[in-house]
């Protein structure tokens, strides 16, 4: 049964148009769906009852179920997701005045397997579909309420988008109907052939990309995606990435402690991203005892003289505390496990 969540307004339009005979009821469906967010056709009380019917015969409008929502001392909510087939997924909403920024999943798992996340130390997952996807933030934006004017989305969540490009797409076109594409960033390990699809795209989102070392051997060591998509190429792929006026490439550092914390690596990081029009996340280690207890968080006077070598050298730094890590909703902490019962 085809989900119509996962539809941008044209393909519900066509989609109807063997049901309807007036042209204007497949927009207002449309309507019902994007914009007003209805979870029932019930709901939908301008169309006619028999339209109603038949849309419930063919059609469906079914979110993940929403399993648990761990609320954080700092405002943000964790929630974990159950699709259909049992899989589930965490998703995490991170509200600040009238806006918010909602952090979703594109896979369950992860095979890439970088060091310093729990994702990655659970394993390949399945790529979420477009349905599953777009569902994420459907449950998240009804949480907020109304007067949440604002919602930027990060995919920063589980998984790699950029390797989950085909649902990606989809997801992003729905996506579009609320959300604008510069309020929208895809995060990626840095896999070269995702940036290329994604600087192809004809409306696309910000790139963020994960950087943490600013050598092929240390981040090699922490992110074994390298050996495949070395440094160097990736850099260059970043360089060649077309970049709207007033748009910069994120890049995202985690800080390891005694690891790729110091002055001169963020002398080397400079150098590195030297000319990319570019702002520097630095993200201090969120640390994890089970899955990775060698890893420790630098000290905040390491953080800040990590940050201010960036800025002294002309770089645009932001140093991101992660929200929620009370409830493990923080960066690298997302895992979709199954609440206690
Ligand atoms: S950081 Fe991202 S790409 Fe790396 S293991 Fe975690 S989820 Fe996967």
């Amino acid at each position: 049964m085809t989900n119509l969540i996962a539809k941008t307004s044209t393909e519900i339009e066509d989609l109807l148009q063997p049901l309807v005979d007036h042209g204007y009821r497949g927009r207002q469906v449309a309507n019902w769906v994007h914009q007003r967010g209805a979870q029932e056709f019930d709901e939908m009380d301008n169309l006619p009852k028999s339209l109603r019917a038949a849309l419930e015969r063919e059609f469906s409008l079914r979110e993940p179920e929403i399993l648990e929502i761990c609320e954080s001392g700092d405002g943000s909510a964790k929630f974990l997701l159950r699709f259909e087939d049992g899989v589930t997924v965490e998703s995490v909403s991170m509200p600040e005045g009238a806006k918010a920024t909602f952090c979703l999943s594109s896979q369950a798992g992860c095979a890439v397997g970088c060091t310093f996340c729990v994702t990655g130390a659970m394993g390949s997952g399945r790529n979420l579909s477009a349905c599953e996807i777009v569902g994420q933030y459907r449950r998240l934006r009804r949480a907020l309420g109304e007067e949440t004017e604002r919602v930027n989305i990060v995919f920063m969540g589980m998984g790699e988008p950029l390797l989950n490009t085909i649902h990606l797409e989809q997801a992003l076109s729905v996506l579009y109907e609320r959300v604008s594409p510069k309020r929208i960033t895809v995060s990626t390990v840095g896999i070269i052939p995702g940036i290329e699809w994604l600087a192809a795209l004809a409306r696309r989102p910000k790139l963020a990309v994960s950087l943490n070392a600013p050598d092929q051997e240390r981040r090699e060591a922490i992110m074994p995606i390298t050996r495949k998509y070395p440094l160097e190429e990736l850099i260059r792929t970043i360089r060649n990435f077309p970049l709207e006026r007033g748009r910069r490439i994120t890049f995202e550092y985690v800080l390891i402690k005694d690891f790729n914390d110091a002055v001169s690596d963020a002398s080397a990081v400079a150098k590195l991203i030297h000319g990319v029009p570019s702002k520097v996340n630095v993200i201090p280690l969120n640390e994890d005892a089970d899955h990775f207890p060698e890893l420790h968080q630098p000290s905040a006077e390491t953080v800040d003289a990590f940050a201010r070598t960036l800025r002294d050298l002309g770089h645009v730094v932001t140093v991101r505390w992660s929200k929620g890590a009370d409830v493990a909703a923080a960066c690298g902490q997302l895992k979709g496990r199954q609440p206690a019962r």
